[in-house]
């Protein structure tokens, strides 16, 4: 028997889209940018692909303010970087306790209300785009979710903890957006390759309730951000040989358009957030040594805000992360500015 307390029937996504509808000019902004980005995956454009913002998007505010920061720099280095900025809405915390991000508390200073914050999520990638011509990134943490946002979103994360879980991996089959299979906590490379190589088929399955069948995710992609030992300690994966294996296992498979982002923070900084700024530099100068790799790694991921690093959830300070430590907006557009020399 499940013991758990169902509250109450939540809105279906179809119901959530109504009230919140996607107006025809803002879906030619969402399908417009999707090429922009298809383009960058299949090799026809050469831009540099940069997924950054907050580890969460905790409030409203600070990340709007970020958000309109982020469109004035992205107008200055257009011709070589083409921006996805995270707003990441689901944000469970590895421990299994505390702050579950905006979906389940909308104000992090009150109780979980998941009918509140399935409209908010809807709303605020809706402002977003709205205010600041941006479709952004958020990562799929419940897959049967997926469908209150997939009409908005550019860019679609599966993390380390769900890479390996096949109602993610057929999900991922069904989307039409890029999705990004990182390498599990341990590092396990294959099983990232596997995750990919699954979204890329298509599958017979259930969601929400329909016998579903999808076609395959062409725009399925590696995403490399560091693993940890039994021990608990980090490891880097974003060096050049480390580039260079991810090259020669994706050449061992038959997968559509091999790419690679590196995500700087999480392992591969050791959440040193400042580190972000000599690895990402470190993986453009990787992919300017080799013709391999400047085909194959397409961006980088930043975790980025308006104050450099972390605080407690109920410190309230404007535009600091309370979840993994971020890099502040003084280092962030130094940063992107260098890096557009760079690509
Ligand atoms: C994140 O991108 O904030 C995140 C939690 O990533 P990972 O799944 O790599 O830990
Ligand atoms: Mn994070």
């Amino acid at each position: 028997m499940m013991t758990a307390d169902f509250d109450r029937k939540l809105t279906i996504p179809v119901e959530a889209k109504a009230m919140y509808p996607l107006s025809p000019v803002l879906a030619e902004t969402v399908r417009l940018r999707a090429t922009e980005i298809r383009d960058v995956l299949t090799g026809r454009s050469d831009k540099l692909l940069l997924i950054i913002g907050p580890c969460s998007a905790d409030r409203e505010d600070s990340v709007l303010d970020y958000l309109n920061r982020l469109r004035r720099l992205q107008d200055r280095v257009t011709d070589r970087i083409f921006i996805i900025p995270r707003l990441y809405t689901t944000k469970p915390r590895s421990t299994g306790d505390g702050y579950m991000g905006p979906l389940h508390q909308p104000d992090p200073d009150e109780q979980p209300d998941l009918f509140r914050g399935i409209v908010y999520t809807r709303e605020f990638h809706l402002l977003a785009l709205s205010e600041t011509g941006f479709s952004c990134a958020d990562e799929m943490l419940y897959p049967e979710n997926l469908k209150y946002l997939d009409d908005l979103l550019a860019y679609v994360a599966v993390g380390a903890r769900s890479v390996e879980d096949q109602q993610h991996r057929l999900t991922a089959s069904a989307l039409d957006i890029p999705v990004g299979m990182k390498n599990p906590v341990g590092g396990n490379l294959e099983a990232m390759l596997n995750a990919v190589s699954s979204a890329q088929h298509g599958h017979d399955f259930i969601y929400r309730g329909w016998q579903a069948r999808s076609h395959g995710n062409p725009l399925a992609h590696a995403v490399l951000r560091g693993y940890t030992d039994r021990f608990g300690r980090a490891y880097t994966n974003y060096h050049y040989e480390d580039l260079m294996e991810l090259y020669d296992a994706y050449a061992s498979r038959e997968l559509l358009n091999p790419a690679v982002i590196v995500d700087t923070n999480h392992a591969n900084s050791g959440k040193r957030f400042e580190e972000q700024i000599r690895i990402a530099q470190d993986v453009m100068n990787s992919r300017r040594r080799s013709a391999e790799l400047l085909r194959l790694v397409k961006g980088l991921m930043i975790e980025s805000y308006l104050e450099d690093g972390a605080q407690a959830p109920g410190d309230g300070r404007y535009g600091m992360s309370i979840t993994d430590p971020c890099l502040g907006w003084d280092k962030t557009e130094r940063l992107v500015l260098d890096l557009a020399e760079l690509v």
